[in-house]
Formats: C-alpha cells, sequence, structure tokens
C-alpha cells in the first residue's frame, strides 16, 4: 500500500498513470512533478509520461493503465480510505471505460475500503457511470475539484453522477468560489495551494465556503493553507482543525 500524508485519506492506489492539463488547477500539478521523478527513479510505469519545458516537467499526454495494479487492494487486509489515482484522472477521455469498469470490479471485491475518486472531468464521470455496466458502491465517493469560480459547472454534472457520497475538493483554492451550489454535495475539501509556485489563498474565500457547507448541510474539512512551506503555515482555522467527514447517504 502506498502510504500518504494527504490529510483526508490513508493511502493511494494509481491504476492508472498521465494526464493532460485542463484549467488552472492543473497548472502546478503536483502529480506532473511527481511522475517525473518517479521516472528518473527507474519506474517504467511512468517512463515517458513527462518531459521537460523551460525547467518544469510537463504532461506529454500519454496515460497508461496498470491492470497488475487492480490486484493491489485485495492484499490489504486493513480496513482503509484509498485516494485512487493521486497520479492521474480516472476519467481522463484516454481511459478505456472497460478499465473503468475493472477499477470498480476490483472496489466491489473490497467493501472493507472506502475509495475516494477525484475527478476534473466530472461530465465524463456521469456519462460512463449512469450506464447498466455500473452499479453505485456503497464504498466509493466521488468528487471533482473546483479552484475557482469559473469551473462552477463541475458542480452541476458531479450532482447528475450517481454516487453514495459525492464530494468537491476546493483545492489549490486560487480564487472565490461563491457561487457555488452544494446541495446533493456531502463533503467540502479546502486547502491553498503549496510547493515553490503556491498561488495565495484570500481567508474571505474560506469564510464563504464554510458558510455554504453550514447552509447546505454538507461536511466541512480544511487541509492546508499551504504556500511555499505548508508545514509552517499549518491547517488551523477559526482556531481548530476541521476534519469532519462525509456521512452514508444512501
Ligand atoms: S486533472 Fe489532476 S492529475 Fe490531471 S493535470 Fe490536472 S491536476 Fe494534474
Amino acid at each position: 500500500m502506498a502510504e500518504t500524508s494527504i490529510e483526508w485519506t490513508d493511502a493511494t492506489w494509481n491504476p492508472v498513470a498521465g494526464c493532460t492539463v485542463l484549467t488552472a488547477g492543473c497548472t502546478n500539478c503536483y502529480a506532473m512533478r511527481m511522475a517525473a521523478r518517479l521516472e528518473a527513479m527507474g519506474l517504467d510505469k511512468y517512463a515517458g509520461l513527462t518531459r521537460k519545458s523551460g525547467g518544469r516537467a510537463k504532461w506529454t499526454g500519454k496515460i497508461r493503465v496498470d491492470y497488475g495494479a487492480l490486484e493491489t487492494p485485495l492484499t490489504w487486509k486493513k480496513a482503509r480510505r484509498v485516494f485512487v489515482n493521486s497520479m492521474s484522472d480516472l476519467f481522463h477521455p484516454e481511459v478505456p471505460v472497460e478499465f473503468i469498469a475493472a477499477v470498480w470490479k476490483t472496489m466491489a471485491a473490497t467493501p472493507h475500503h472506502t475509495y475516494q475518486i477525484l475527478t476534473k472531468r466530472p461530465q465524463r464521470m456521469a456519462s460512463v457511470l449512469s450506464s447498466d455496466s455500473f452499479t453505485v458502491l456503497p464504498n466509493v465517493w466521488l468528487g471533482t475539484s473546483v479552484e475557482d469560480g469559473r469551473v462552477l459547472h463541475r458542480l452541476d454534472e458531479l450532482r447528475d453522477v450517481p454516487a453514495a457520497i459525492r464530494f468537491v475538493s476546493f483545492e489549490p483554492l486560487i480564487g472565490s468560489v461563491a457561487g457555488s451550489d452544494l446541495r446533493g454535495i456531502h463533503w467540502a475539501i479546502v486547502g491553498g495551494e503549496s510547493g515553490p509556485q503556491a498561488r495565495p489563498m484570500d481567508p474571505h474565500w474560506i469564510d464563504e465556503i464554510y458558510d455554504l457547507c453550514t447552509d447546505a448541510d454538507a461536511a466541512f474539512f480544511f487541509k492546508q493553507w499551504g504556500g511555499k512551506n505548508k508545514k509552517a503555515s499549518g491547517r488551523t482555522y477559526r482556531g481548530r482543525l476541521w476534519n469532519n467527514l462525509p456521512e452514508l447517504r444512501i
């Protein structure tokens, strides 16, 4: 199991590697930088997924599905929250529906784990999962990322996804999302961008999300302030930690 320091999960599982940049939230994509590092360490799975441009790693657009990885969660005895595809986007257009179905089969066979799938392509998520070949699994949470007010339509698309739990990750929060409609969304994660190129997060934007969560009865999770030194900036908001999780509503 790949242990992780991501505050809202216990482990990562990457049956797919590689992606393409979509919107402003992708600009400093952590997976893109990490894929370059993993390739440099000799991991074949990440070979050719990125190239160097202007001193930075950029996705080449190559997507690699890893059939061997489908077995991995079957070997984990202890129940875990599992972030699926921290190194890609399961609903990228180049990921075949048959492969997504194979991921579903693994998740259905391991109901003791809770899977968290985050996409920037909720329209495809809704379209694929609305097919009769897919069932709603109570141990699978489905979410989308919203980084600023320009991509609020993703929340409407997420509402069309058949799911036990729907969630939104407002990370990296780089603009106000005050117009968000959180009806039918059970959980919101908020986080500022971290790393050398981190863009600042205005505390007022967090207050807006906090109020939206209160009104929509969505669980509020504050992940981090971010910045160049995310350890130093911490994850305290209004004087405390916010680690709320959604309740199963199926
Ligand atoms: S969708 Fe996610 S993995 Fe893909 S480029 Fe954007 S941030 Fe990176």
